[in-house]
C-alpha cells in the first residue's frame, strides 16, 4: 500500500523503517490538520498520531483524495471524528496496548521527580549549590493515590503504587477483578479522589470525561492533593486548576500532556516566545513539572507501535 506518515520526529522514521512489511511508505514531515491534508494526495492510507487532526474538514480533504484506510500509532483516538470517518467508509486502526508500562512508569516518574523535589536539586546542583533548603518531600509509602481509570495502563500503574507500598484507591465504571484481587479499593469518583494524597488520571478523553477534573471535584480534594494526568489534557479544567495550585488546593502537578498540546508540543520553542497565557503560568509554577506527551516514547513501546502499525495496515490490506 502506499502510506503516508504524518510525523515530526525522527524516531517514528527509524522504528516503521525498520517493521515496515513492505508498503511504500513516505515521512511527511508535518503533522496533519486542514492546511497539511493536500500532501497526502495519491496515498491509500495515512499513518497518523495524537497530535493530527482528523475533523470532519481534513476527513473531507481526505476523502477526496482517495484515502482507504487511517492507522492511528496510538492507544487513543480523541483526534478522530470517528462517527464522520464511519460516514466516508474510511476504517481507522489504532495500536491499544502497545505498552502500558511505558506510561505508567512516566507518571510515576513524575510524582516521584515532584515527591522528592529532584527537578529543584537537579538545577540547583548543576549551579553548584548543594543546600537542602525547600527540598524536604514526603514518602510515599502508605500514600494514598486515587486511580482514575483501570484499563491498561491504569493496572500497570496500580502494579507500581502496590510495590511502593501505597493505599491504591480506584475509580473506573467498569471495575477489574484482577486489580480488586492485588488489593485496589474501588468507590465513586468522588469518594476515590477525596481520601485522596495523589490523584493520576488514566481514562480516555471523550464527551463524558471531559474537563472530569473541574472546579467543583477540586473543592472536594484533600488540601495539598498531588495531581497527575498523563492521559489527555482535556481531562482537567486548565483554568481552574491554576486557580487551584494559587490557592494551595493543589499541592503539585505532573503534567504529560496538555488541553491545547496539539499547537505545542513536539515543537520547539526554545528560541521563541510561547504564546499560550496559561502554559506559561503552569510552567511558572516550581511545584509544577511539565513533559510535552513523551510518556510513551520508550524504545519498547515504539517497537511494539511499529509492529501493530504495519500489522494493522497488512491485515486490512488481505481483508
Ligand atoms: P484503556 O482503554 O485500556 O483503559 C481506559 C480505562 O478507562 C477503561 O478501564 C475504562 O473503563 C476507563 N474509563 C472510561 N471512562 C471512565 C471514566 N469516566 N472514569 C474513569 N474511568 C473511565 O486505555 P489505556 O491504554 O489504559 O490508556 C488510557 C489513556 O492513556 C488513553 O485513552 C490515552 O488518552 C492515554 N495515553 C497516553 C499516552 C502518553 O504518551 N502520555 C500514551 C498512551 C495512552
Amino acid at each position: 500500500m502506499k502510506v503516508a506518515v504524518f510525523s515530526t520526529n525522527q524516531y517514528d522514521q527509524d522504528f516503521l523503517t525498520q517493521y515496515n512489511t513492505g508498503h511504500e511508505v513516505k515521512f511527511l514531515k508535518v503533522s496533519l490538520s486542514e492546511e497539511t491534508a493536500a500532501v497526502a494526495f495519491g496515498y491509500e492510507a495515512v499513518c497518523v498520531f495524537v497530535n493530527d487532526k482528523l475533523n470532519k474538514a481534513v476527513l473531507d480533504l481526505l476523502a477526496v483524495a482517495g484515502l482507504k484506510l487511517i492507522v492511528l500509532r496510538c492507544a487513543g483516538f480523541n483526534n478522530v471524528d470517528l462517527p464522520y470517518a464511519e460516514e466516508l467508509n474510511i476504517p481507522v486502526l489504532r495500536v491499544p496496548a502497545y505498552s502500558p508500562e511505558a506510561v505508567a512508569e512516566h507518571a510515576m516518574a513524575l510524582i516521584l521527580t515532584l515527591n522528592r523535589k529532584t527537578h529543584k536539586a537537579y538545577n540547583r546542583v548543576r549551579e553548584g549549590n548543594f543546600s537542602l533548603e525547600k527540598l524536604m518531600g514526603v514518602n510515599l509509602f502508605q500514600r494514598t493515590v486515587a486511580v482514575i481509570g483501570t484499563g491498561n495502563i491504569g493496572q500497570a500503574f496500580c502494579r507500581i503504587l502496590k510495590g511502593f507500598g501505597c493505599t491504591v484507591k480506584a475509580y473506573d465504571p467498569y471495575p477489574s477483578s484482577d486489580m480488586q484481587d492485588l488489593g485496589v479499593i474501588y468507590g465513586t469518583l468522588e469518594d476515590t479522589l477525596r481520601d485522596a494524597d495523589i490523584i493520576s488520571l488514566h481514562c480516555p478523553l471523550n464527551s463524558s470525561t471531559q474537563y472530569l477534573i473541574n472546579e467543583n471535584q477540586l473543592k472536594q480534594l484533600k488540601r495539598g492533593a498531588m495531581l497527575i494526568n498523563t492521559s489527555r489534557g482535556g481531562l482537567i479544567h486548565t483554568h481552574a486548576v491554576i486557580k487551584a495550585l494559587k490557592s494551595g488546593i493543589i499541592g503539585s502537578l505532573g503534567l504529560d500532556v496538555y488541553e491545547q498540546e496539539s499547537e505545542f508540543f513536539f515543537h520547539d520553542f526554545s528560541e521563541d516566545v510561547i504564546q499560550d497565557d496559561q502554559l506559561t503560568q503552569l510552567i511558572s509554577f516550581p511545584n509544577v513539572l511539565i513533559t510535552g506527551h513523551q510518556g510513551f516514547l520508550t524504545a519498547e513501546a515504539l517497537s511494539e507501535i511499529a509492529k501493530v502499525t504495519f500489522g494493522n495496515i497488512d491485515a486490512w490490506y488481505s481483508g
